[in-house]
C-alpha cells in the first residue's frame, strides 16, 4: 500500500465540438475578459480560420488586439514581443488560438505579463512554480487548431532559450486555460505534414505517459483509450483532412495525452527537445522519429504492459505487433525512418551528439523513462535514430 500514493491534477472546462468556435463571446463573459489580446501564429494568421474567428468578436463588438510574432517552437524575444503588445493595449486576459506554438506563448504572456522576475525562474523543476505571484496572472482561453500537443488542457508552456539554445518548460498551475473551445472543424485546414506531426505528438504523450513508473491509474486509463483513438483516426484525418469524425477523435486524444501526461514524459521527448533546439524541427514529427527506438530500449521494463495496450486497441502480436504497428503507422504517415529525413544535409560531428546526449539526460522529461536514460543510452539511441 506504502506505493500507492500519487497526486492527480485533472483537465480544465472543455466546450467540445464542431462550430462550437461560434461560443466565443459567451466564453470570454464567462471568463470576464473584456479586452483580450489574441495571440496566433503567422501562418495561421492569414488563413481564413483566423478572419471567420476574429469576425465572431467584431459581430460582438467585442474590442481586441492580436499579437502574431510566434515562431515554431516559440522564443523569448516573442514572449517579449507579446507582453509589451498586451501591455500597451491594455489587455486583461488571452485568447490563445493555434497550435501548440501559439497557445504556449498566448499562454506564457498571460502569465508573465505581470511577473518582475525572469521566466526562467518559472522552469519545471521542483517547486519554482511558487516563485510567481499567481494574483496577476491573467486569465487564458485556448482554442487548439492542431491536435497534437494537448496544451490547451495543460499546465505548461513550451519556450526556447535563444541565448543557451534549450527548450524550457515553463510550469504553473494557472497556465492552465480557464476555458477551451475545442472545434475540430478549426483543424481541417491542417496540412498533412503537421496532421501526421501533431498525431504523432499525440501518440507519443500517451505512449511515454503509460509507460513512464509510478502510481497513476486514472493517466494510465486515459492513455490506453488516448491511444486506441490515433491507431484508429489518425490514418483517416491524414488520408482526408475533411474527415471530420476523425478530425474530432483525434482532438480528443491529444487533450487525452497532455491530461495523462502529468504522470511523466520520457526519452523521446528528452532526445526531441535538443534536436527541436538546435535544429528547429518540427515537435511532434521528431516524436515521431525517435518513437521506435526508444520503445526498444525500454522493452525489458515495459513489456507486460505493452502487451496489455495491444490487447485492449486489438493488436495481435505482442509486444513485437504493438512495434511493427508504430512502424507501420509512420510508413503510412510518411514519417522519415531516421534524423536525416527530417534534418536537411545533417551533419553531427562526436562534440555535437555529445552536447546532444547531454542536454538529453537534464532535459525534465528524462526522469519519467522506465529504463534510467545515462549518457551512454542517450548517445546509443542518438545514433541508431542517425543510422536508422
Ligand atoms: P505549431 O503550433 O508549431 O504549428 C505548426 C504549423 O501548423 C504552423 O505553421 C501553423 O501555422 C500551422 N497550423 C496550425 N493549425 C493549422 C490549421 N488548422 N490549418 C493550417 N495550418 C495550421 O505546431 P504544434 O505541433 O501544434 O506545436 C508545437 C509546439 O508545441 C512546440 O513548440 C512544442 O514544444 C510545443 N509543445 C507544447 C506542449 C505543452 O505541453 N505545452 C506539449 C507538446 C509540444
Amino acid at each position: 500500500m506504502s506505493q500507492l500514493i500519487s497526486k492527480w491534477n485533472y483537465p480544465t472546462t472543455v466546450r467540445f465540438g464542431a462550430g462550437r468556435i461560434k461560443e466565443l463571446p459567451e466564453v470570454l463573459e464567462a471568463t470576464g475578459i473584456k479586452n483580450p489580446l489574441f495571440v496566433t501564429d503567422p501562418g495561421l494568421a492569414k488563413l481564413p480560420v483566423v478572419a471567420s474567428t476574429l469576425k465572431i468578436l467584431d459581430d460582438a463588438k467585442i474590442p481586441y488586439g492580436v499579437f502574431s510574432d510566434v515562431k515554431p517552437n516559440p522564443v523569448d524575444s516573442n514572449l517579449t514581443a507579446g507582453i509589451a503588445v498586451f501591455k500597451q493595449g491594455k489587455h486583461d486576459g488571452v485568447i490563445a488560438f493555434g497550435g501548440g506554438s501559439a497557445l504556449d506563448l498566448g499562454k506564457l504572456i498571460a502569465f508573465q505579463a505581470g511577473q518582475t522576475r525572469p521566466i526562467w525562474d518559472f522552469e519545471d523543476i521542483g517547486d519554482w512554480w511558487t516563485r510567481a505571484n499567481s494574483d496577476v496572472i491573467a486569465p487564458i482561453i485556448a482554442v487548439p487548431t492542431t491536435a497534437g500537443t494537448g496544451s490547451e488542457v495543460g499546465r505548461a508552456g513550451v519556450i526556447t532559450n535563444e541565448a543557451t539554445h534549450t527548450k524550457k518548460v515553463i510550469f504553473h498551475p494557472k497556465l492552465l486555460p480557464a476555458i477551451v473551445i475545442a472545434d475540430p472543424e478549426l483543424s481541417v485546414g491542417m496540412p498533412a505534414f503537421i496532421t501526421a506531426g501533431t498525431g504523432m505528438d499525440a501518440l507519443a504523450h500517451c505512449l511515454e505517459a503509460y509507460c513512464a513508473p509510478g502510481y497513476h491509474p486514472m493517466a494510465d486509463g486515459i492513455a490506453v483509450e488516448g491511444i486506441r483513438l490515433v491507431f484508429e483516426n489518425l490514418p483517416k484525418a491524414y488520408a482526408n483532412g475533411n474527415d471530420l469524425t476523425a478530425r474530432a477523435h483525434m482532438m480528443s486524444a491529444a487533450a487525452m495525452g497532455a491530461t495523462a501526461f502529468q504522470k511523466g514524459l520520457g526519452a523521446i521527448h528528452s532526445l526531441s527537445h535538443p534536436i527541436g533546439a538546435l535544429y528547429d524541427t518540427h515537435h511532434g514529427m521528431t516524436n515521431a522519429v525517435f518513437m521506435p527506438y526508444v520503445l526498444a530500449f525500454n522493452r525489458g521494463a515495459i513489456e507486460e504492459r505493452i502487451v496489455r495496450l495491444a490487447n485492449y486497441i486489438g493488436i495481435k502480436g505482442g509486444f513485437d505487433g504493438f512495434a511493427k504497428a508504430i512502424l507501420d503507422l509512420r510508413t503510412e504517415l510518411k514519417v522519415p525512418h531516421a534524423l536525416p529525413g527530417l534534418i536537411k544535409d545533417l551533419d553531427m560531428d562526436d562534440a555535437r551528439k555529445e552536447l546532444i546526449a547531454d542536454m538529453a539526460i537534464v532535459d525534465p522529461t528524462a526522469g519519467g523513462n522506465p529504463v534510467e536514460l545515462t549518457k551512454q543510452a542517450a548517445l546509443k539511441l542518438l545514433n541508431e535514430a542517425i543510422k536508422g
